[in-house]
C-alpha cells in the first residue's frame, strides 16, 4: 500500500476525549472513528487490525473442530420470551419496533437463536458433539460506554455454542474451548490468564474469563505472579482427546487466579508472599458452561442411544473481538505508539523514502517494495512529499513491527536502514537482506 493512496488521517494532537493509551492511540491512528456513544467506524489501518483478529479467531476456532456460521444481528423477542431473558435482561437490551409493531431487539448475545437452529435441525444424538460459531457484531446498551473500542455499545464478538449429550462431553468442549483460546490469545501476543469468575446473566456453575493485565482494566484480579510465565506455544493438541485437553486446562487454572467476583482471600494467602499479586485485568473473553438452561426452556432436545428423549447439554463461549484491539494496545506500546505484535500488525513492514522525487531513492523503494511483495509480504511505503521527522512519527504512532528507512546517502554505500519497532535498534544492510530478515 502506498500511503499517499491510502485513507491514514493521523491526528497530530491528543483527542481530549480518550482516558487511555489504546483509545488515544487509535484515534491518533487514524484507526476508528466515533459516531455515537460506544459506536464506531472502523477505517482502514483499524480495520485491517480488526480483520487479522477475525482470522486467527476462525483459524484456532477450526484447529478445535468448532463451525462457523453467520447469524443476523437483528432478533425477534419472542425467543428471548421462551427463555425468559426478554423481561431480565434490562436496560442493556437495545429493543426495537418493526413497521408491524413486531418487537425486535439488536442481539446482545445468542443463547437463543442458536438453540432455536439446533432445535430445529438437530434431534439425534448421532449428530453431536457439535460446536456453532459465528462472529457477529453486538449491541449492549452499556451503562457507561468508554475507553474507545474496549467498552463500546455496538462490538464484535465472537460466540460459540456447543451441543453435546451428557455433562462429560460438555464439560470436554469447554475445556476444548479454554485451550483453543489459549493458543488464540498467544497468537495475537497477549498473555491472557484463565480465571475463575461468577456466572452472572447466563448461568451456570462453570466459567473462566480471560484476563490481559493492564492498570487500565476493569476488573480487580488477584493471582500467583508464576501463572503469568505459563505457555502453550505451538504444542500439538489433539482436541478430541478429552484427558489431554482436560490435562492443559488442569495446568493453567491450577495456580491461583481469581477476579474480585470469585477471590478467597484465605486461599490466597496460602500463596508465597513474593508471587502474591492484587491487579487489574481486561476481560477479553469467556467461557461458560451452562447444562441444560436454555435447551429445557426452549425444547431442544436429542433422542439417546437408549432411545430416550433428553435435553441437549449446551454451553457458550465469547471471544472480544473488537475489545481485544483495545487490550494488545495497552499491553504493547511506549510514549510513541502503538507496537504491534507480529500476529496482528496492519502491515509487516513500513518504507520510508527519505528523498521523495529523487530518482534512484524512488527506484530503490519501488524495488523493495515488490521484493516484499513477491514474498507475501504487503508493505505500507511511505512515498509522501514529507519530511522524514514527520514519517518516523507516523510510523512509530502506527507501529508496525519493521521499518526500513531508504536515503540517497545509505544508497551510495549499498544499505538501507532496517529497524525494529520494538527494540528501537537499526542496523544498515543490503535492501535484498533486510527483505530476508522480514517474516
Ligand atoms: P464486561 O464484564 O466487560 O461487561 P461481559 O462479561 O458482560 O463483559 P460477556 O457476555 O462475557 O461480556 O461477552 C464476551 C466478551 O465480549 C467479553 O469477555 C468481552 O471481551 C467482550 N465484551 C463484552 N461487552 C463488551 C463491550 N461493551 N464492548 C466491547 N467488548 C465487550
Ligand atoms: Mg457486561
Ligand atoms: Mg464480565
Ligand atoms: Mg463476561
Amino acid at each position: 500500500m502506498r500511503l499517499s493512496r491510502y485513507f491514514l488521517p493521523v491526528l497530530k494532537e491528543n483527542p481530549a476525549e480518550a482516558q487511555i493509551v489504546s483509545h488515544r492511540y487509535m484515534l491518533r491512528a487514524g484507526m476508528i472513528k466515533q459516531q455515537a456513544a460506544g459506536i464506531y467506524s472502523w477505517l482502514p489501518l483499524g480495520y485491517r487490525v480488526l480483520r487479522r483478529i477475525e482470522q486467527i479467531v476462525h483459524e484456532e476456532q477450526a484447529r478445535a473442530g468448532h463451525i462457523p456460521l453467520l447469524m443476523p444481528t437483528l432478533q425477534p423477542a419472542d425467543l428471548w420470551r421462551e427463555s425468559g431473558r426478554y423481561d431480565d435482561y434490562g436496560q442493556e437490551m437495545l429493543r426495537i419496533k418493526d413497521r408491524h409493531e413486531r418487537d425486535m431487539l439488536y442481539g446482545p448475545t445468542n443463547e437463543e437463536m442458536i438453540t432455536d437452529i439446533f432445535r430445529s435441525h438437530v434431534g439425534s444424538y448421532k449428530d453431536l458433539p457439535l460446536t456453532l460459531y459465528h462472529i457477529q457484531w453486538k449491541f449492549r446498551d452499556e451503562m457507561r460506554p468508554r475507553f474507545g473500542v474496549m467498552r463500546g455499545r455496538e462490538f464484535l464478538m465472537k460466540d460459540g455454542y456447543n451441543f453435546d449429550l451428557d455433562k462429560d462431553a460438555a464439560l470436554h468442549a469447554y475445556n476444548r474451548h479454554m485451550v483453543s483460546y489459549l493458543r488464540t490469545y498467544e497468537r495475537m501476543g497477549l498473555t491472557a490468564i484463565p480465571m475463575r469468575a461468577a456466572s452472572g446473566p447466563i448461568g451456570g456453575d462453570n466459567t473462566h474469563e480471560f484476563l490481559v493485565l493492564a492498570s487500565t482494566g476493569e476488573s480487580e484480579v488477584f493471582y500467583d505472579a508464576a501463572v503469568t510465565e505459563l505457555k502453550l506455544g505451538d504444542r500439538e493438541v489433539d482436541f478430541d482427546n478429552r484427558d489431554e485437553v482436560a490435562g492443559i486446562c488442569q495446568e493453567f487454572t491450577t495456580l491461583y487466579a481469581r477476579t474480585d467476583e470469585t477471590h478467597d482471600a484465605a486461599l490466597f494467602d496460602q500463596i508465597p508472599e513474593d508471587r502474591r499479586k492484587v491487579g487489574r485485568g481486561i476481560e477479553v473473553g469467556q467461557i461458560f458452561y451452562f447444562g441444560t438452561k436454555y435447551s429445557e426452556a426452549m425444547g431442544a432436545t436429542v433422542v439417546t442411544p437408549e432411545g430416550t428423549k433428553v435435553p441437549v447439554e449446551m454451553g457458550s463461549h465469547g471471544i472480544g473481538v473488537s475489545r481485544l484491539l483495545g487490550a494488545i494496545i495497552e499491553a504493547s506500546h511506549d510514549d510513541k505508539g502503538i507496537i504491534w505484535p507480529e500476529g496482528v500488525t496492519p502491515f509487516p513492514v513500513g518504507i520510508v523514502n527519505l528523498k521523495q522525487g529523487d530518482a534512484s531513492t524512488d527506484l530503490a523503494c519501488e524495488g523493495l517494495y515488490k521484493a516484499l511483495a513477491a514474498k507475501g509480504l504487503e508493505a505500507l511505503y511511505d512515498d509522501r512529499e514529507e519530511r522524514a521527522g514527520a514519517k518516523f512519527a507516523t510510523m512509530d504512532l502506527i507501529g508496525l513491527p519493521w521499518r526500513i528507512t531508504v536515503g540517497p546517502r545509505g544508497l551510495a554505500n549499498g544499505v538501507v536502514e532496517l529497524t525494529s519497532r520494538r527494540t528501537g535498534e537499526s542496523e544498515e544492510m543490503s535492501a535484498e537482506a533486510a527483505v530476508d530478515r522480514i517474516v
